[in-house]
Parts: C-alpha cells; structure tokens; sequence
C-alpha cells in the first residue's frame, strides 16, 4: 500500500467527524486537507501514565488517583459558591476530593463508585491529617474496568474545535491510515538515524513515552528543514544549469579607473567579497549571492564596482533601495564617480514616475540603454519598466525581495542577470541558510579604517537636561544631530502611557531647548518631496538638528552628524537601536548614541545594557533574537517561503545543517528515479506547487 492510495489531499470536508461547518472553521486554522490536519502537530502533551497510591500523594503536585467515592456533601456557600466534597479511598489511604460549582454533578456522582480523579494536591481545609484533591478532571470507571492511561497530545485548539475533538479525530485518522510509505532516501535515514516516518507520524500524536516524543519530533523536523532546502536546492540548480548566465570578461579599463578615482583603498574584506562576485560574474552560471555586512562596512562601494564591470561588458545594472531618501542619495553618489568616467547613471523612484513626462522619458532611456546604471526603489521592477541588456540586479535591504520576486524580475529578460542581495541586518547564519538557502554568503566583517568606536550610554529620561547640554555642545562644535522618537503623534491610548511623540519633542527643542539651532521634523507622512527637501538641508548642514521617527533607519549617510538621541529605547528591538546607531560614526569625529529610557521591566533593562558594550550587529542579532523570537524574520509574507510547523529554528540548528548538508549532496548526485519521484510528491504534497511555481514563473 502506498501513501497515495489514501489521499492526503482530500479535502478536510470530508474526514470522519468532520463536516461542512467544522471544515469551515479548521480552514480558518489553515487546515484544508487530510495533510494539514495529520500535520496539525501537538503543541505540547499531558502525561497522564502514573496513577499514584493515596498514601503517597505530595502536597502541591498533581496527580492521577483512582479509588471508590463516599460521603458525598453538598454546601452552598454563597450563590456563586457551590462546593461538593466526597471522600475517596482506596486500599492504601483515603483523601478528601472536591468540585466547586459543579452542582449538576449531584446527580452523576453517588457513593460506591469508582472513579478516576485528577487534580492538585492540597491540604483539606482545617485539618493537618487529611490531603485534598481539587478536581480538574475526572473520569467514571466501571468495577473491573482499568483507567485509560497515557501521554495525551495537546493541541492548538480553538472555542469550537476543542482538545476532544482534535484527540478524538486525529485517532480516528490514524487508525485508518495505511503505513506511511518512507520519504526520504534510505541512505539519508541511515546516517541521520531516523525512526521511520509511519512511526514518527503516529508517535508525534500518541506518544508511549517521551523518548517517543523526541525521537517523532527529530525525525519530522528533519524532514521538514529537508524538504524546504531540497525545494531551494531545486530552484538553485534550476537556475545554474538551465537559464546559461552572462560570461562577464575580466576586469578592463573601466572598472580599474573606478578603484583608482574612489578616494580609498578597499579594505581586505571589500576586496575578498568583490573577489567572490567577480568569480560568479565571470563564471558562466547567473550569480545569486548575498552580501552581509555591518553598517557602514562598505557595501555600496562593493556594488558599485559589480555594477561598473557589468556595464564594462556592455550590459545594464540596477540597484534597488527600499526608499526614495536612500535612492537618491545612492544615486548621487554614483554620479559624483561615475559621471566624469562616461558612465550613463539614471534615477527611477517616485520623483521621477510622478510625472508621466518624466517617466516615459526614464522608461524609453532604459529601453534603449542609454542609462547604463539605474538606480530606484520598487519601481524598477514595475510593469512599464523594459530593459535593452540586463546584466545585474542589486539589492539593498530587500528582505521583502524574496526568491518570488527574483523570479519576477528574471522575467523581464531573455537573459538571465546575475543577482546580488546586499543586507545589514545580521542575519544569523541559520537564518540565511533557510530564508536565502539559495544564495551563496559573503560577509563583511571588517569596517573601513579609522572609524572611532561610537561610545553608548543608556540615560534615564530624569536627565534629559544634562543629555540636551551635551548636544548643545556638539551642535555649538559645528556637528549635527538626530532625535528619534517612535511615534509620529500620540493616540489616545498612547497619551495615558506617558509617549512623547516625534511631533511634541520637536515642538519643544525647537521653540525652546535649541530656539537658536535650525531644526527640522522628519516622519513617514511627509510628502516625498518634503522628506527629499528636509535630507538634502541635513545633508549639506543646513539643518543643525534633526528630530525623526525611524524613516532616518537604513543607510542614511551624514558623516557630520556626530550625536543619535533615541527617545524611549526600550519601544525598539535591538537590531533597528544598532541601525540607528549606525547613522552616527561616520565622519572623522568621535560619535554618541544615547539611549533615553525610563523602563521598569528587568529584561528591557538588560537588553538596552546590552548596546552600551557591543557593537557588533552579529551578536547583537543573536541576542535580539533569543529575546524576541523568530516570528518576525519567519513570516511566509517576508520572504515568500513556506512557514515552519515542527522544526525550530533555534532550537533545531544542528539539524538544520545535517538537513541542508544532506539535500545539497542529494541533488548533486545521480539519483535512484524513484527515490525522486516520491521526494518530489512529498514536496508537492506539503507545499503544493508552491516550490513549483517559484521556479517556473
Ligand atoms: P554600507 O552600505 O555597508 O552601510 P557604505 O558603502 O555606505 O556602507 O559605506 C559607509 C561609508 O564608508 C561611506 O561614506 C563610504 O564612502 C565609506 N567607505 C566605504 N569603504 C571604505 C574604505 N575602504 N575606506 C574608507 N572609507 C570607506
Ligand atoms: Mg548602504
């Protein structure tokens, strides 16, 4: 029998105990077929194996009793306070059990029956001698009949689909169930010493022990991290043999006058990582790489030069950044390098699409490859958008661009770019590994000489006074700063809470504190316009200081702002504190960042005392995500990838190595058909056509 017969994907509509009305709601838990709900995972479990004898009970501890019941009593307290109390007994001792509220038992319970009871042990009121149980559950048992003992799954349940009902129809399921053919090839579940999957499957729900539990959770989150890296193995392997990439020629004229008019000397990781893209562009395979690196590290310039060999060859570049403020800003850069050298720079953001006359003008251009560098937001990979020769595609703090719109892009030309991801989010490496799993990583580590370290405090709001005198003194030095609030105006609820707004500190520094500072409001409801105004003043120091909600986040590059206020610290996770730090630091002056916080919570504390002594946004990372959890980087909306049911991503590292290691040297090897056969319908039968559709759009 195979797993096919019976198939999984039935719709959930149709499974024993299961009808129109339950199905609608197991839909709204993302459950639709008999695959979803066998997936449908215990969150955690009772162990209800021990019955313990009466005189062995232990105050405070719950426990699982089972005796005979007498003198059952019946008290009214109060009307909201019904109490009845038994006694039950059995051949070791006798204890006292009690119901509240629970009078409609009066009629089911009566002396002489036996009965299995669980709940908390106590000590009866007034009495040092007799223990107490308080029943949390209780089950009625014939004479002869033995209680129904085990570890019971507890699932995530909602009002209507109850513990019973998920206990109840999964068993059914199961029990119907044919074995479970295997998924994975036999070498791999030799190594990697699985249980086989018919019996991880049945244990993961109705488990003998806890080592069954165990060894049911290692061998699905195995083949769960497998799957998902065998589906991006495929599309990697997709890309390499079947679209052929460009050939670029090695480095000419162009890009060497490029590193010679740069006024720096790439340091020995720029150098590194631009090695490994030269490799990819010059190799015949599209590049997919990613680049991690630190604010500040120097990855633009590392782009730029990517971009430069690529138009050397007589191709396209784009460069995609995740806001207007920083297109621009990339884009004037370029220029100031690029221009002198003949190189044709254009611009697609918001700006320029406003305008239909613009935008055409900028569409036909591209068309025609007279830009030879474009750099935009999202708008490069709008409908209208054509390009005559697209070589390579950059992007910077994408997290958004995912394998999908990759894809998209791919679409756009007949030949296949190499692509380049740029991020600053430290990701940790087992969240690459996962949510880039097909790309390759390259790593910035070092910064640029001569950065001073920036000197962090955390500062209580009572000594706002003596912070405002100390940017005083940097302002009065001819440096700028920033002030970054995390609301723009506070709503009602947020006005009970005590939440200084971007708007109210604004009014205040500006009219009072720094009346004799140019200061200027930066938020996200500003027009663009506005905001690119606003930029361009606090770029060329025309503006002193600069009071911002997050918008001023990534990449924004002053180097003469030597001072980063942040008000209520502890509103931030740890990842967007080190970015915001990393606006400061930038310039040839000794930078700050101080942290205004008057949290009363312990964990917010020592998150915040963490950022006064590292500086490394790797580690940094790590913490942030131990405290906060990986919900926020495994969304399925982030990056288009299917979300995890059993595995996790902390907790299972290891076997998320084994399993990338393992589907890497599966797919590279010639395989067995029919091991890929039943790989690729077990695929298709967790993630339907998603991995499908990925790779053939
Ligand atoms: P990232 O994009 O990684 O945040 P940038 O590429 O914007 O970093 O670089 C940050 C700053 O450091 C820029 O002002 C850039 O000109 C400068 N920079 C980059 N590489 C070097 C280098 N090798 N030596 C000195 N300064 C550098
Ligand atoms: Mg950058």
């Amino acid at each position: 029998m195979n797993n096919y017969a019976f198939d999984l994907n039935t719709d959930i509509m149709y499974l024993k105990g299961v009808g129109p009305r339950r199905a609608a709601a197991l839909n709204h838990m993302n459950i639709f077929n008999f695959y979803d709900f066998l997936t449908h995972y215990p969150r955690a479990y009772e162990d209800e194996r021990e019955v313990t004898p009466m005189n062995k009970l232990v105050v405070d501890e719950t426990a699982i009793v089972v005796g005979h019941l007498s003198n059952i009593t019946f008290r009214e307290v109060r009307s909201n306070l019904k109490i009845i109390n038994a006694i039950l007994e059995d051949e070791t001792d006798y204890i006292q059990v009690t119901w509240f509220n629970q009078d409609y038992l009066k009629k089911k319970l009566s002396n002489g029956m036996k009965l299995l009871v669980k709940g908390k042990v106590s000590e009866a009121f007034g009495s040092n001698r007799l223990l107490s149980i308080t029943v949390q559950a209780f089950d009625i048992l014939g004479e002869e009949e033995h209680p129904n003992l085990g570890i019971f799954p507890v699932y995530p349940s909602t009002a209507t689909l109850n513990q019973k009902f998920f206990r109840t129809t999964m068993r059914g399921l199961l029990e119907r169930l044919p074995k479970m053919k295997e998924i994975l090839p036999k070498n791999i579940i030799a190594e990697h010493e699985l249980i086989p999957y018919d019996e991880a499957i049945r244990s993961i729900h109705f488990p003998q022990s806890r080592q069954d539990i165990s060894e049911a959770r290692h061998r699905l989150a195995f083949n769960e991290l497998f799957l998902i890296q065998y589906g991006l193995m495929l599309i990697k392997k997709e890309t390499q043999e079947e679209e052929l990439g460009i050939t670029h020629k090695p480095n000419g004229k162009l890009v060497q006058s490029v590193l010679e008019s740069l006024p720096f000397e790439l340091t020995g990781d720029q150098q590194n990582v631009f090695e490994e893209v030269i490799q990819d562009m010059e190799d015949s395979a599209p590049m997919r790489r990613l680049i991690q690196g630190d604010v500040g590290s120097g990855k633009t310039v590392v782009a730029m030069l990517a971009l430069v060999k690529t138009v050397e060859n007589g191709y396209q570049g784009i460069f995609m950044a995740p806001t207007e403020i920083l297109a621009v800003q990339h884009y004037e850069k370029f220029l100031k390098i690029l221009e002198p050298l003949g190189v044709r720079v254009g611009l697609l953001s918001a700006q320029v699409t406003r305008t239909k006359k613009r935008r055409e003008e900028a569409y036909e251009k591209i068309a025609n490859q007279e830009f030879d560098i474009v750099i935009g937001t999202h708008a490069l990979i709008e409908e209208g958008v054509q390009f005559k020769r697209l070589g390579l595609v950059i992007t910077d703090e994408q997290h958004r661009f995912g394998v999908v719109q990759r894809a998209k892009l791919e679409r756009k030309t007949d030949l296949s770019p190499d692509i380049l991801v740029m991020t600053a989010t430290p990701i940790p490496r087992t969240m690459t590994l996962t949510v880039y799993g097909d790309l390759d990583v390259s790593q910035i580590k070092e910064l640029p000489p001569g950065r001073k370290p920036i000197q962090t405090v955390v500062r209580h709001k009572a000594g706002r006074k003596q912070i405002y005198n100390f940017v005083r003194k940097e302002l009065a030095a001819g440096r700028q700063a920033y002030v970054v609030c995390p609301l723009i105006e506070r709503s009602e609820s947020e006005k009970l809470q005590q939440v200084s707004s971007a708007e109210e500190i604004f009014e205040e520094l500006s009219k009072k504190t720094f009346k004799d500072f140019n200061c200027a409001l930066l938020h996200g409801k500003l027009k663009p316009k506005e905001k690119d105004e606003i930029m361009e003043d606090f770029r060329n120091n025309r503006i002193n200081l600069l009071v911002s909600t997050t918008v001023v986040e990534v990449g924004v590059d002053v180097p003469n702002a030597s001072v980063m206020v942040i008000e209520h610290a502890e509103r931030f996770g740890l990842a967007t504190l080190h970015q915001l730090r990393g606006r400061v630091g930038r310039g040839s002056e000794k930078s700050y960042c101080i942290l205004i916080s008057d949290t009363k919570s312990d964990i917010s504390k020592a998150r915040l005392e963490i950022m006064e002594t590292v500086s490394d946004g790797f580690k940094l990372a790590e913490e942030d995500l131990q405290l906060r959890g990986p919900g926020q980087f495994f969304g399925e909306a982030q990056h288009g990838l299917p979300d995890l049911k059993i595995a996790d991503i902390f907790r299972d590292v290891d076997i998320l190595i084994k399993a990338r290691n393992a589907a890497e040297a599966f797919v590279q090897k010639e395989n067995n058909a029919d091991e890929i056969t039943l790989l690729n319908e077990s695929l298709s039968t967790a993630y339907g056509n998603k991995f499908k559709q990925i790779v053939d759009i």
